[in-house]
């Protein structure tokens, strides 16, 4: 299976933990920490990069946060000044997943330890250790709300349904893809579910930067190419700033985001705006949420145990291949958030509140 293929056989224990940190022989860890975030364009990184901060200097810690604003160059350079300036740890939401190479190799070099943050760095030896999510099951969750929502089990079809996937240079835009294509793959061989535009790999499913606009833009196309006379049942998207260009697509092609059978449309990282149209029924009626602030409390603990002088928790050795080998991973599971559920997931777990939601704009 496709899965088979991305997720390796597995059974491979990692190699090489944590470096000897930045003081080398000289003595202990301070835990001074460089925090290197993709872009401020969305609300889960801002939270997560002053998340990070808090937690790291709760433990006493020195921290440095950069924003790279999806521009891979500025993020080396943010990176390059974090060790110049003596971290002994890095945290890095990647922009590039193969930019960073020759940066961590001097990372390395200076004994630095190395955290993929969320998104998994590809073609290096020099990554230690990935705390993330389970990114193929989010892209089953995206489905399944399709599947559910247009009770496909029970419909004969034939119902339209295009695809959207993430940012090309990301590596976890394969892994929504795929759970979301495989789950939909049954559906796709009975002919309950077709693709007029025919779109069904990565490349041309594509959001460059995973940019709203973009989606916007693609979406607009679609509809001129393939709906003149077809009806849109649903979008299998894999982000809710992408959900949102989705939606204004929609909405300017004259589909109507308050009746029931506007397309049924997903999402992921429970976003303020998008959880405003998930509980007003105005767009997009799914979201998949991940607790960031578990992810943030995961990769802080790993350069706290390293510190002092242990090892970090992992729960996975053998599903994520950087290239050179497996990386040792904490995995957290993702939750599907819909009208019914956003309250109990989101409001009542102080994600956000209430006002928080109603007030986004
Ligand atoms: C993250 C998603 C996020 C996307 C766009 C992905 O790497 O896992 O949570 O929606 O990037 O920022």
């Amino acid at each position: 299976s496709r899965r088979g293929l991305l997720f390796g056989s597995a059974g491979l224990a990692a190699t090489s933990l944590a470096g000897c940190g930045a003081d080398g022989e000289s003595g202990a860890l301070t835990g001074h920490t460089g925090i290197a975030m993709p872009t401020t364009t969305s609300d889960r990184w801002v939270v997560e990069g002053a998340d990070l901060e808090k937690r790291l200097k709760g433990f006493g810690y020195e921290t440095i946060l950069s924003y790279g604003e999806d521009n891979v160059e500025m993020q080396i350079e943010q990176i390059r000044s974090m060790i110049d300036k003596g971290v002994e740890f890095l945290i890095v939401g990647a922009i590039g997943n193969d930019s960073l190479g020759a940066v961590l190799a001097e990372a390395k070099n200076k004994g630095v330890t190395v955290i993929a943050y969320d998104r998994l760095i590809l073609d290096t030896p020099d990554v230690d250790y990935y705390a993330s999510f389970d990114n193929y099951e989010v892209g089953v969750l995206q489905a399944q709300h399709i599947i559910e929502t247009l009770k496909l089990d029970e419909r004969e079809g034939p119902f339209n349904v295009e695809l959207f996937s993430g940012a090309l240079d990301d590596n976890n835009s394969q892994y929504f893809f795929m759970g979301g294509l495989d789950t939909l793959e049954s559906y796709l061989y009975s002919g309950v579910v077709q693709i007029p535009s025919d779109e069904t790999e990565q490349e041309p499913t594509s959001t460059e930067r995973w940019d709203r606009g973009v989606a916007r833009e693609r979406m607009t196309q679609l509809l001129d190419d393939h709906y003149g006379e077809r009806k849109l049942h649903a979008v299998l998207s894999p982000y809710d700033g992408i959900s949102r260009g989705v939606v204004e697509a929609l909405v300017a092609a004259d589909y109507d985001p308050k009746s029931d059978d506007f397309p049924v449309v997903t999402g992921q990282d429970a976003e303020p705006l998008s959880l405003k149209a998930i509980k007003e029924g105005t767009g997009q009626s799914e979201t998949v949420f991940k607790d960031t602030r578990k992810l943030a409390e995961v990769a802080a603990n790993m350069v706290k145990a390293i510190v002092d002088g242990g090892t970090p928790e992992v729960n996975d050795l053998g599903s994520y291949d950087n290239g050179f080998q497996f990386i040792p991973a904490y995995l957290l599971p993702p939750v599907d958030v819909t009208a019914e559920n956003y309250q109990e997931e989101i409001v009542d777990t102080g994600y956000l509140s209430e006002g928080e939601i109603d007030e986004a704009e």
